[in-house]
C-alpha cells in the first residue's frame, strides 16, 4: 500500500512523522513515497513545485501533507507545463490543488468528551470548493492606493461540489446539507452559487436541506453548535469556518482535512505551519493524524480509520496525554505515541 508524504516545513515535519507513525501501528504495509515540495524541491528541482513533484503525487494518487509557510507578499507562484504552458497561482497551496485539479475539501470537525465544552456536539463537514471564488488569484493593483480582486463563481464547480456534499452525506447517514452564501449582497457570484445548489438538492429528497448567510452562520455555530451537518461554502467562507469551528471544537490543532480530486487527493489538517510554534516539539499531530484517517477511508480501509478516529477521541478525552494547545504538557511525539499504542491494540 502506497501513500505519498508531502512533509512541508514550519511544524509540518514534525507533525507528518506522527502521523507517519501512527498509520503504521494499524499494522497496513505501509510504502511511504517521500516527494519534495517547498524549500526541498528548490533545493533538488530548483521550483517550490515542479512537475516532477506534481506527477509524483498523481502516481501514487493519495498522500499525507504538512502545512506550508506562504509568504505574504510574494506568494505568486508560476507553474510551467512539459507542453510549455504555464500558470500562476495565488500560493503554493493554491498551486498544489489547481495543478492536481482537485476541487473539494472536506473538513470534518468534531467535539470531543472532556475537552469542547459547550461544543462537545458540534459535528459538520464542511465541503470547500477550492478550484474558484476569491482564491482564484485574479487580483491587481489600481496604481498606489487601490487594488482589486475578481470572485469567479461557475455552475460547473458549484454544481460538483453540492452534488459530492449530498452524495456524501447519503454515504455517510448525514441528514442535512446547509449552502453558506453571502446571496443577498454578492446576487451574481454567490446568487449562483446558491442556485446550483438549490438545483441539485432536488436531487435528494431524501436529505434535508436549507441555506445560511455566512455571516448568521457563525453567530448561529456559536450559540448553537448542533444545528449544522454537512456544509458547502465557495472557498473563503469555508476556510475561514472551519478554523472558527476547530476553534470552538478546542483547538486549530484538531481540524482534519481532505483535497480530493478525480486523479489524486492529499490529506491535510485544516492549520497552517504555525511558524510560532515549530522546531518546539509541542505542535498537536491530531488534525494531521485525523486526515490520515481520513486517507486510509478513502482507500478503502475504513475500519482502519474509524479505528484510528476512536483511539484519537479516547486518548484525548482520558486527558493525561494532550499538547499545550488542549492545556497539557505531553509533546507531539508522546501524544502521537500514546494513540499509535491504542491503535496497534485495535
Ligand atoms: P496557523 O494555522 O499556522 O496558526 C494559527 C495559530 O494556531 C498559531 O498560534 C499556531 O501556533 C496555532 N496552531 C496551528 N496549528 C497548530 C497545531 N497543530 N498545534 C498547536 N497549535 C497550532 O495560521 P497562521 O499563523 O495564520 O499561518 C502560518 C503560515 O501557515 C502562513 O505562512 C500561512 O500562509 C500558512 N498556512 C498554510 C496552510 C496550509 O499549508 N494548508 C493553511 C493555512 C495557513
Amino acid at each position: 500500500m502506497k501513500f505519498g508524504v508531502l512533509e512541508g516545513n514550519g511544524i509540518g515535519p514534525e507533525i507528518t512523522k506522527a502521523t507517519q507513525h501512527v498509520l503504521e501501528a494499524t499494522g497496513l504495509p505501509i510504502e511511504w513515497v517521500h516527494i519534495p515540495i517547498a524549500e526541498e524541491a528548490i533545493e533538488k528541482y530548483g521550483h517550490p513545485l515542479p512537475q516532477e513533484t506534481v506527477k509524483a503525487i498523481r502516481e501514487v494518487k493519495v498522500a499525507v501533507k504538512g502545512p506550508l509557510l506562504v509568504d505574504k507578499m510574494q506568494g505568486r507562484l508560476t507553474c510551467v507545463h512539459d507542453d510549455g504552458t504555464e500558470h500562476t497561482y495565488p500560493s503554493l497551496n493554491n498551486a498544489i490543488r489547481r495543478e492536481l485539479q482537485l476541487f473539494v475539501n472536506p473538513r470534518p470537525v468534531r467535539g470531543i468528551p472532556n475537552i469542547s465544552g459547550k461544543y462537545e456536539k458540534l459535528d459538520v463537514v464542511i465541503m470547500r470548493e477550492i478550484t474558484e471564488d476569491v482564491y482564484i488569484g485574479w487580483e491587481h493593483k489600481i496604481g498606489r492606493h487601490a487594488a482589486q480582486a475578481i470572485k469567479l463563481t461557475t455552475r460547473e464547480a458549484a454544481t460538483r461540489v453540492a452534488k459530492y456534499s449530498f452524495e456524501y452525506a447519503r454515504q455517510n447517514k448525514r441528514k442535512k446539507v446547509t449552502c453558506f452564501h453571502k446571496a443577498n449582497v454578492l446576487n451574481f457570484t454567490d446568487g449562483l452559487f446558491l442556485e446550483c445548489f438549490r438545483e441539485v438538492a432536488q436531487n435528494y429528497p431524501d436529505i434535508e436541506s436549507d441555506d445560511f448567510m455566512i455571516d448568521a452562520a457563525c453567530y448561529t455555530v456559536v450559540k448553537n453548535p448542533e444545528k449544522f451537518d454537512v456544509i458547502v461554502a465557495a472557498n473563503q467562507y469555508g476556510d475561514i469556518f472551519s478554523d472558527l469551528s476547530a476553534g470552538l471544537a478546542g483547538s486549530l490543532g484538531l481540524g482534519a482535512g481532505a483535497n480530493i480530486g478525480e486523479y489524486a487527493s492529499t490529506f491535510e489538517a485544516c492549520h497552517g505551519a504555525a511558524p510560532d510554534i515549530a522546531g518546539k516539539g509541542c505542535a498537536n499531530p491530531v488534525a494531521l493524524i485525523l486526515s490520515g484517517a481520513l486517507m486510509l477511508r478513502h482507500v478503502g480501509q475504513t475500519e482502519k480509520g474509524a479505528n484510528i478516529e476512536k483511539c484519537v477521541r479516547e486518548v484525548l478525552s482520558e486527558g493525561k496525554f494532550r499538547t499545550p494547545d488542549l492545556g497539557g504538557t505531553a509533546s507531539t511525539m508522546q501524544l502521537a505515541d500514546e494513540i499509535a499504542k491504542k491503535v496497534s491494540k485495535c
